[in-house]
């Protein structure tokens, strides 16, 4: 222990502070993300303060860095990017209380626990997080963009968003719970039962585990659409039944040939183009419904004939709500191998070289940043 000049003891906690220094991601403009020393954060009351150890480099996090955009929404100025981690809790706020408000959240989060946490920060206050349909809260807020994210060595969050990361539970699978959880949302929404013929037209991270997830609850079969051959072939071994290349088949006639004519029950648009959402109502049947999961980078025009005459439902899917448990159980009973998109680990400090690997496409599917 240190003395101070008067010779009395430094307490041991004051001598920790002194250093508690992080390093983080940080968006400054367009293209312009850097890495910066900055305080660690503390937390607020309802907060807790944990040690990064995995965190996902997701396409909201590249499309933030290029157009500085979040759904309409811009990130605060200088923000610490990412949103998909899992952690370790090294504080638990002052008026923390883990209750069942939440079904995700555990009762036994403590200091050393691993945590995984929906990014989505409803305001719990307004009409939509009163009728616990926080997910549309009027005033959600996001890691990485209203809030700083996980591109760090430390981060805070609202300890009602946190759910825990059974043992058994790998950091590198815990990384892919947030994203699984929203697939599994995805197919929440579609409504699908078994039996149900599904098209998942775009197959990045977020495609192929909505095809599994429709997979495996149940659909007669599951077709994908993808013109990256890796992507394809990361589908195929995952179980999808068929994978075709947009640029070499046309999607409609494949469709129309496996179901004689009348199209798919379901589609999960999951590229978020214009064109992509023609092909989606063009190959689902009248009566059939199309999850728009994939987010344009604007206004889109589409063919709404169809869905008129047809009777298609169009369905809008955002984020999460009361998924994180099923996403959980899917990882830790095996029944989805979430690492298996992860083609590429590296430590934190290449956050930035992990966001142009990752806009590249090419070999790069899922890309993970350790500081464990
Ligand atoms: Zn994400
Ligand atoms: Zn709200």
């Amino acid at each position: 222990m240190k003395k101070c000049p008067r010779g009395y003891d430094v307490p041991q906690r004051f001598e920790k502070e002194t250093y508690m220094k992080m390093i983080a991601f940080k968006y400054f403009a367009n293209n312009d993300a850097r890495k910066v020393e900055i305080e660690r954060p503390k937390p607020g009351p309802d907060e807790l303060l944990v040690k990064i150890l995995a965190t996902g480099v997701c396409g909201t996090d590249l499309h933030i860095y290029t157009h500085g955009d979040w759904i309409g929404k811009a990130p605060i100025p200088e923000v610490t990017m990412g949103h998909e981690f899992v952690g370790e809790v090294i504080e638990i706020g002052s008026e923390v209380e883990f209750n069942q408000k939440y079904p995700q959240v555990s009762v036994d989060i403590r200091v050393g626990s691993r945590i995984c946490a929906e990014p989505h920060i409803p305001c719990g206050k307004c009409y939509w997080c009163l009728r616990g349909e926080e997910n549309t809260c009027a005033e959600i807020g996001h890691l990485g963009v209203s809030m700083d994210g996980s591109f760090a060595e430390y981060m805070v969050i609202p300890a009602d968003r946190c759910s825990l990361v059974p043992d058994s539970v790998s950091n590198l699978e815990a990384v892919g719970i947030e994203p699984l959880a929203c697939a599994v949302r995805a197919v929440h929404r579609s409504r699908m039962t078994i039996g149900n013929s599904v098209v998942v037209i775009g197959a990045g991270p977020m495609g192929q585990h909505v095809a599994r997830v429709a997979s495996l609850s149940g659909a007669s079969f599951v077709v994908v659409s993808e013109p990256n051959a890796r992507r394809r072939q990361m589908a195929l071994d995952n179980g999808i039944d068929r994978v075709l290349d947009p640029a070499v088949e046309d999607l409609e006639a494949v469709v129309m040939n496996l179901t004689n004519g009348i199209g798919v029950d379901i589609t999960f648009e999951v590229a978020g183009l214009s064109e992509t959402i023609e092909q989606a109502i063009a190959v689902t049947r009248p009566g059939g419904r199309v999850v728009q999961v994939g987010v344009p980078t604007d206004k889109v025009t589409i063919e709404l004939r169809k869905v008129i005459i047809g009777e298609l439902e169009i369905i809008g899917e955002h984020a999460t709500q009361w998924d994180f448990g099923t996403a959980i159980e899917m990882i830790e009973s095996k029944k989805v191998d979430v690492t298996s998109l992860v083609t590429h680990t590296m430590p934190l400090e290449k956050a930035l070289e992990g966001m142009h690997l990752a806009m590249e496409g090419g070999e790069s599917v899922k890309i993970v940043l350790t500081n464990d």
